[in-house]
């Protein structure tokens, strides 16, 4: 290029610049910082209410009770099953019950492209018991041991300890009429819970059943309820005459004022069911189970007969409104039939794992983190970080848990990260130990390092954290 030309557009572009510069001086609108500029163009979408992000750091409480739930079920010889998400609509009404809170306030329920409608699970029970007869499971060695563990859906108003996606982990047993069977459920939710560090209180109560005890207690309820109809919420109002022993467990406080007062289901019990929640009662006692009597407890699933439970964290039973049960369950002997399977009597619970989790924190638990490594591999240059890919492949099958930054280049950083990470051991691989065929082993704590034959590295590392990983 002529050496005119190129002057020329060198001036060109200063001369571009300096009148930008001076434009930018002369507007009477300061410029944005860039960040803002940003926000204005592209709003940031957000979650939904009621629907949170299970973060990296939160993950170690989820494995913690998850390795606790999965102990439990080899040892009480529970079966995992997974089921849909996503289910036809009908399953909840017919299972759940049409006047139940959950179903008629709560499910996230649409149409489909097919025009099938369908609901997100709002809990676990009813698609077992579908499950239980899609696949012929009566066929199988009774009592079926089942447990789940997933998310569930719930368009409640979002409150402290109430999502609208929230986790449960259940545990069911169908094909077993038998009261120990009842106990059992209640031992194996109170093992659980107290595997994690916590101490529960267990509130039982027997809800009877509807041919034998309920419309007896029904009739009764509602005419406690009926002579105190004006005190009542309005929802209750209706309830006295759809559905009465939802009035029960009404959160609203002129309801609740009421509870105290009215009818308790154990005076109506027949003389089966009575017997059976005596013998329930009996075993618990037997291991010293804590747990106690609840008249009014009813649960807000309509598919319940006979024994019905909550679990709450010692010292919170009382205030059984706010939301603090940590789980619940009880026997649902009809349900597989009304969903068109034979008669087979269950029970099951539910634990609610963001609840607990929320209590394992509060109480200062101390979670061991599995995703903890103990070495980390620093690599200087271009040939040792070649060999140190090959080396943490290595290091990774023979069961040690190492971590490495291929991405920094400094000793300083990649020791930096190692300290963060409180690992025991750093493994330093440069040029020169490449060369010799060696390896330097930095001990974190002491600072000491040894230069060990590269060959070694395995039976070194192990010798130095005293075990297999
Ligand atoms: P339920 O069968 O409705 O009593 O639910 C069993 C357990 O699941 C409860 O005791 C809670 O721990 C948990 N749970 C129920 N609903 C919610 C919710 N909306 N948000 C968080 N946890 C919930």
């Amino acid at each position: 290029m002529p050496q005119t030309k190129k002057n020329t557009l060198t001036e060109e572009k200063k001369e571009i610049a300096q009148t930008k510069s001076k434009q930018s001086k002369k507007s009477a609108v300061p410029e944005l910082p860039q960040s803002v500029m940003v926000e204005k163009a592209k709003p940031v979408l957000n979650l939904l209410r009621g629907f949170k992000d299970i973060l990296p750091v939160e993950q170690k409480y989820w494995q913690y009770i998850e390795d606790r739930a999965k102990g439990l079920a080899l040892s009480y010889r529970f079966e995992k099953i997974d089921t849909p998400i996503l289910e036809e609509t009908k399953l909840f009404y017919t299972a759940v019950g049409k006047q139940t809170d959950i179903v008629e306030k709560e499910m996230f329920s649409f149409a489909n492209q097919g025009g099938e409608n369908v609901s997100l699970r709002p809990e676990g029970t009813a698609s077992i018991a579908r499950a239980y007869i899609n696949h012929g499971m009566f066929n199988l060695p009774q009592p079926v041991k089942l447990w789940y563990w997933g998310p569930m859906f719930r368009h409640e108003r979002p409150q402290s300890g109430r999502l609208r996606q929230f986790h449960q982990c259940g545990f069911e047993i169908l094909g077993e009429i038998k009261p120990v069977v009842d106990a059992e459920l209640i031992i194996a939710a109170h093992a659980l819970i107290h595997s994690l560090g916590l101490e529960t209180v267990i509130q039982v109560n027997s809800i009877g059943q509807m041919s034998c005890c309920r419309e007896k207690y029904k009739e009764e309820l509602v005419n406690f309820y009926r002579a105190r109809r004006s005190a009542l919420c309005d929802t209750c109002k209706e309830r006295l005459n759809k559905n009465p022993m939802r009035l029960l467990d009404c959160k609203e406080p002129q309801c609740a004022a009421l509870r105290g007062e009215s009818p308790q289901i154990v005076d109506y019990l027949c003389d089966a069911c009575k017997d059976h929640f005596m013998k329930v009662l009996e075993y618990l006692d037997e291991i010293n189970i804590p747990y106690t009597l609840n008249p009014r407890l009813v649960r807000g699933l309509d598919y319940y007969t006979r024994t019905v439970f909550e679990i709450y964290l010692k010292g919170t039973e009382e205030n059984s409104l706010a939301q603090s049960a940590l789980g619940g369950g009880g026997r649902y002997d009809l349900l597989v039939e009304t969903l068109g399977g034979r008669p087979t009597p269950a029970a099951g619970f539910a634990l609610g794992l963001e609840r607990i989790i929320a209590k394992v924190k509060e109480a200062n638990i101390s979670v061991e983190d599995n995703s903890k490594v103990s070495i980390f591999l620093a690599c200087l240059g271009e040939y040792a970080k070649r060999k140190s890919l090959g080396l943490f492949e290595d290091l990774r099958r023979e069961g040690f848990r190492a971590a490495t930054n291929f991405s920094k280049e400094t000793l300083k950083s990649q020791l930096e990260i190692a300290n963060k990470m409180k690992v025991k051991i750093t493994l330093i691989l440069g040029q020169k130990e490449v060369l010799d065929e060696t390896i330097i082993i930095r001990d974190m704590d002491t600072g000491v390092q040894e230069v060990v034959d590269y060959k070694k590295t395995v039976s070194e590392l192990r010798k130095k954290l005293g075990m297999i990983e």
